[in-house]
């Protein structure tokens, strides 16, 4: 996601390190102690502005969610959201997702979304796909067996990659549509990128996987 840089991004979510988890490597195998509750914890790669894991949270009290975004500029803004949505079971992490296994015990998770991730169209470029096997590996290590990734995107040419990748992987694929808007799914909540390219016109495509 571009944004203008923000010079004053790290002290922001540094002032705010009850949401913005500061040494998350610190809270491997804590987080649910983190949250003070036992719920499932489920962690979004790529949040963005936040406004999918700020809507997740307060649909879901239930939930517990961890919003990870590399870009601190970007993620100031997911910060914003979430305060605003004055919801308790959301944390938000600075950190870069290929990095995944610092920050969690095998199981900790249950469930990772994958929203409007970049498309790396170049096929030099495939192994940094989050659908790529590489992070699929990563997934899988922590997550339980049965744990789940959900997958949005407007990008045909990911989805297809996606599609092919997680079932060459041997994962389960349930809920795939081409359209998610006109489809029968409940409860969506939209991303930024979403409301930008349905607005456009554009379909969104939508998977949920499963590890066996
Ligand atoms: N999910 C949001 C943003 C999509 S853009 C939405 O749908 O509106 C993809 C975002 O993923 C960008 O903000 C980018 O900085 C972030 N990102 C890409 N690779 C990442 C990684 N390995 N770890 C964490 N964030 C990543």
């Amino acid at each position: 996601m571009r944004v203008k840089h923000k010079p004053w991004a790290k002290e922001k979510l540094a002032a705010h390190s009850a949401v913005v988890i500061q040494d998350p490597a610190s809270c491997k195998g804590r987080w649910n102690e983190i949250f003070g509750n036992d719920q499932p914890i489920h962690v979004e790669i790529g949040s963005g502005k936040g406004q999918f894991v700020a809507g997740m949270a307060k649909q879901n009290p239930d939930i517990n969610y961890i919003g990870i975004e590399v870009v601190e500029s970007v993620l100031v803004i997911a910060l914003d959201k979430v305060l605003a949505a004055e919801v308790p079971n959301v944390r938000l992490l600075a950190v870069d997702g290929a990095s995944l296994q610092d920050y969690f015990e095998p199981s900790e998770i249950s469930r990772i979304y994958l929203n409007f991730s970049d498309p790396w169209p170049k096929k030099r470029h495939a192994k940094r796909r989050l659908t790529n096997p590489r992070f699929l590996t990563l997934y899988q290590a922590l997550l339980p067996k049965d744990g789940e990734i959900h997958f949005k995107t407007d990008n045909r040419g990911l989805f297809e990659y996606s599609l092919h990748a997680l079932s060459e992987y041997g994962m389960v694929l349930h809920h795939v549509s081409l359209d998610l808007h006109k489809s029968d799914f409940e409860g969506n909540v939209m991303t930024e990128y979403e409301e930008k390219f349905s607005q456009q016109g554009y379909p969104i495509y939508r998977l949920e996987a499963v590890f066996r």
